[in-house]
């Protein structure tokens, strides 16, 4: 991969008018609105498909640690309290086993966009070396059994079980934690880590009620209907089959060799295309691996990633993709300028030829690619990459070179309607056997209404008032007024989108390291001072503020559909400093053992 990059000769000015335009093509007055939930509207392509829901009596006991959400945070978070001693941990968790998203996505082709060695969590611990550069979905899904096995956190799991209710009782001082399954126990800490993307939506299309042929959400994958596998065995039963997808975001991107692989016919329904760059997976050989694995590792690993996404200078680049190829060239200019030069509008002038030369090459590589010259214009993605998800895949635009495979552009109108028949776009109906929906999850709606409970802390306030006017915490973990509660999640702490799984391992070594303390010293309750965590809010808003959402980018779930965010959201932010600040700062803070900003009782 080449490491500097002479300035593409690019009229800045047409292009930000074609991006412009574009977006323009794309707003719609009723924003997220358009969407529907899919649980909550359409309970029976909601439900499990994977695992029968056990019968079981309801649970009435006390645990000292128990934890909303079996994916990595409630995973990673086990482990550490485990390590620590905490042996009661529970793990309440909706779906039928661990894994979170990589429970429900068991799409063919669902693979980690983010480099395994510094995706999967906690490798070293148990022992696992990945076998790809970019694991699939069922080695994922496998590791997050692996740490469940390797910290004895299945004993005490509720699966397919929702919380309802979470009460702070200051008397016993516990939280009483109420479940759809009956349960009503008590719990000395709780943890919350129930991810951004756990909620899948349709779009809200008329008639979508009325098809009379199978439908499904790629998060609800049905291979009793398709056949195949989720390690991608063909799906034999797609052979005489029309199949619809509607969306090319990353889901799609994915899936879609996959069905064009294996159906008769498939339509891709397009309002907007992604930037697909190129994947260059390749098998991990053990080899190299033995060298690598020495301790820490994976820590050191991780720690390089965030450091070649900014505008730092690091030696070395471990993980080398397209996520760090992009902070490469804004350095390759930097590094060009006066250091007098070096200005805050000068270093986004930087950012911005970097995108300009980076999203041509993507629209180029899809021109190169796709044999048709109108499929391969249509294929093109006309905004800046980090606008949408950008995705990574060397078999989706090569998919557009079957017969068999139509790419169904609508100028970003998207599917107008379901009939009973199939999908309505561009005027036409297209009579297919089968849709299926990549049409994602719901992202940026109120943390309350997107978990389904509210959470009432000490005096009975309850979370969704206390955060009615933005989210405010102390280093995105603690919430003043809401005890020995602990939220594993990324806003107001790293907050930082190309590796997910680094904000949950570092915020599970706060917790274990705050509870341990908490243990030690015979504390019942533990809670950051109002003070410090407004000043903690003061300070996350003197940085740029939130990263993404700008409305000049074309709409999607990271700019609320084009709408922006409004006030609330203002608070979603991260440290000033970026992810290598937060990281930083919070190791400082845990090695002073002072505990500044919290108080034990
Ligand atoms: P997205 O929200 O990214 O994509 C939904 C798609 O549905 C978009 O292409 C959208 O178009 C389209 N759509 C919605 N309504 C219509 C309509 N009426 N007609 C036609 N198309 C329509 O969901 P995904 O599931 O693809 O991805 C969600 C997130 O999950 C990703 O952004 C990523 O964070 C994560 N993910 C990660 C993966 C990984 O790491 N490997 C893999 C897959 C997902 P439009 O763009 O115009 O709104």
């Amino acid at each position: 991969m080449a490491t500097t990059h002479a300035a593409p000769a690019i009229d800045k000015d047409a292009l930000r008018r074609k991006y412009a335009e574009e977006r323009d093509k794309r707003l719609r007055a009723d924003g997220s609105a358009q969407y529907k939930r899919l649980e909550s509207e359409f309970s029976d392509l909601a439900a499990d498909p994977y695992t029968p829901v056990k019968p079981r009596e309801p649970v009435t006991d006390h645990v000292t640690f128990a934890f909303i959400g079996g994916g990595f945070a409630g995973l990673v978070t086990g482990a550490r309290l485990k390590e620590a001693g905490i042996e009661d941990y529970r793990i309440i968790e909706k779906g039928g086993d661990f894994g979170g998203t990589w429970y429900w996505n068991r799409y063919p082709g669902a693979q980690c966009d983010t480099a395994s060695m510094i995706y999967m969590p906690l490798l070293e611990e148990t022992g696992h070396m990945p076998s790809e550069k970019y694991a699939h979905a069922p080695e994922i899904r496998d590791h997050c059994s692996r740490i469940g096995e390797h910290f004895d956190l299945y004993d005490n799991a509720l699966f397919h079980t929702r919380v309802t209710d979470l009460a702070w009782d200051d008397a016993g001082k516990v939280w009483v934690i109420r479940t759809d399954r009956g349960d009503a126990f008590t719990a000395n800490y709780i943890g919350m880590g129930t991810g951004p993307l756990h909620v899948a939506k349709l779009p809200g299309l008329p008639g979508i009620e009325n098809f009379a042929g199978k439908s499904f959400h790629t998060s609800r994958w049905d291979y009793s209907y398709t056949g195949g596998t989720p390690e991608g065995a063909p799906m034999t039963a797609l052979a005489d089959k029309r199949v619809a997808i509607i969306g090319t975001g990353a889901t799609a991107v994915q899936c879609v060799p996959h069905v064009a692989r294996d159906a008769k016919e498939v339509f891709v329904f397009q309002r907007t295309p992604s930037s697909v760059d190129e994947r260059n997976n390749v098998p991990i050989d053990p080899e190299w691996f033995a060298g690598v694995n020495e301790p820490g590792w994976q820590k050191k690993w991780q720690e390089n990633f965030v450091a070649n996404l900014g505008i730092g200078f690091p030696a070395e680049d471990l993980v080398d993709d397209g996520w760090t190829d992009l902070g490469k060239r804004i350095r390759a200019q930097v590094i060009d300028m006066a250091p007098e030069d070096r200005t805050p509008e000068n270093i986004m002038a930087a950012f911005e030829d970097a995108d300009n030369g980076k999203m041509e090459e993507i629209r180029e590589r899809a021109q190169a690619i796709v044999d048709d010259p109108d499929t391969g214009e249509q294929l093109k993605a006309w905004y800046r990459q980090l606008c949408k998800r950008p995705c990574f895949h060397d078999e989706y635009l090569q998919a557009f070179n079957r017969p068999t495979t139509h790419l169904v552009h609508t100028e970003g109108q998207g599917v107008e309607r379901i009939t009973e028949k199939g999908v309505v776009a561009n005027g036409k109906e297209y009579e297919v056997d089968c849709i299926i929906y990549a049409s994602g999850f719901e992202v940026g709606t109120d943390f309350v209404a997107r978990s389904g409970y509210d959470v009432t802390g000490r005096d009975g306030v309850r979370l969704s008032e206390y955060w009615k006017d933005g989210m405010r915490s102390f280093h995105g973990l603690h919430v003043h007024g809401f005890p020995n509660l602990f939220f594993v999640q990324q806003n107001q702490a790293a907050a930082f989108i190309a590796n997910y799984p680094h904000n949950l391992v570092d915020h599970a070594v706060t917790v274990a390291t705050v509870v341990s303390h908490a243990q030690a010293n015979g504390h019942a309750e533990v809670e950051p001072t109002a003070e410090a965590q407004q000043k903690w809010i003061d300070f996350l808003l003197t940085g740029p503020g939130a990263r993404i959402g700008s409305t000049e980018c074309t709409p999607g779930y990271y700019n609320n559909e084009g709408q922006g965010y409004g006030e609330q959201e203002r608070f979603a932010l991260g440290h000033p400093a970026g992810a290598q600040g937060f990281f930083t700062h919070i190791d400082a803070w845990r090695r002073s053992g002072s505990f500044e900003g919290l108080e034990f009782r």
